[in-house]
């Protein structure tokens, strides 16, 4: 298999991509050094991130908090080879992603990372097994292998008996085990997930963050969740605050959900 290495200063076309045989793999999955983003708005630039260090190994279940607007969903989409960085180093499961252009972040993306949104984001006329499904047809699994893998994903997070159901015969909090279980029926390295819980009870939220955490501690994976709820944070091991576009604080705790 070729490992793809984007050249930080190269171009973004096919130039600037290299393919190597071999790619030495630290213990971090994630590796940010000096990040930052800033947008323009017209002539207005804005700092959304001003100096991000970050380190992210496998297992980890990271809650990321921090007010409206400090920079939550700008660390996201760079985490989730969305966006690049205006400036710093970013890796992503060895990659270098700060210079990769758009077609080299998509496979990135595809490969490694799995996304889980608020509002779950499934297809109403898909079953369970197919809204899953869409995460391998993508890569071009046949079918039969596909369909046995979405099965296994639902249920692991707890859906057996689910799998012909359609969204609207689910409810919430099972609408979001279906998106969690299409998020890591690739396998990716990394999932992340943004505010998961806002539109759950407080019991499904609790349920959700369970299974994340459950995922991570899967040991080859890194889940990074956004989360304004603090009912939450016992399911994480690490929880890191940001306001104004810097890490403020991070919490460690020892231990981890069982
Ligand atoms: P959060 O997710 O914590 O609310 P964001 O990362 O969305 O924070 O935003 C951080 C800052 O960057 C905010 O001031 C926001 O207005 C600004 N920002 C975010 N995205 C854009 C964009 N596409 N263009 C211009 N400014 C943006």
């Amino acid at each position: 298999m070729n490992y793809i290495v984007a050249i930080k200063g190269a171009h973004h076309s096919k130039a600037g991509v290299r393919h190597v045989d071999k790619l030495v793999r630290g213990d971090n999955i994630i590796n940010f050094k000096g990040v930052t983003k800033s947008y323009l708005m017209g002539t207005t630039r804005v700092d959304a991130l001003k100096g991000i260090d970050l380190k992210v190994e496998r297992g980890d279940a990271i809650a990321i908090m921090g007010p409206s607007g400090s920079g939550k969903t700008t660390l996201l989409s760079i985490l989730g080879c969305m966006l690049t960085p205006t400036e710093g180093t970013v890796h992503v499961c060895g990659h270098s992603t700060a210079a990769a252009g758009p077609e080299d972040l998509a496979l990135l993306r595809r490969e490694h990372v799995g996304f889980v949104f608020q509002s779950f984001h499934l297809f109403p006329t898909l079953s369970a097994t197919d809204n899953v499904r869409l995460a391998l047809d993508v890569r071009g699994e046949p079918s039969r292998r596909a369909r046995a893998r979405s099965r296994e994903a639902l249920a692991k997070v707890g859906l057996p008996h689910k799998t012909s159901a359609f969204p609207r015969e689910l409810s919430g909090g099972e609408q979001q085990r279906v998106a969690i279980a299409r998020a890591i029926v690739g396998n990716p390295s990394i999932i992340l997930a943004d505010e998961p819980t806002a539109a759950l009870d407080g019991e499904n939220g609790q349920a959700i963050m369970k299974i994340l955490a459950g995922i991570a501690r899967e040991k080859e994976r890194a889940v990074l969740i956004v989360t304004h709820d603090p009912r939450l944070l016992p399911f994480a091991d690490r929880v890191i605050h940001i306001e104004d576009g810097r890490i403020v604080r991070e919490e460690r705790r020892g231990d981890k959900l069982q």
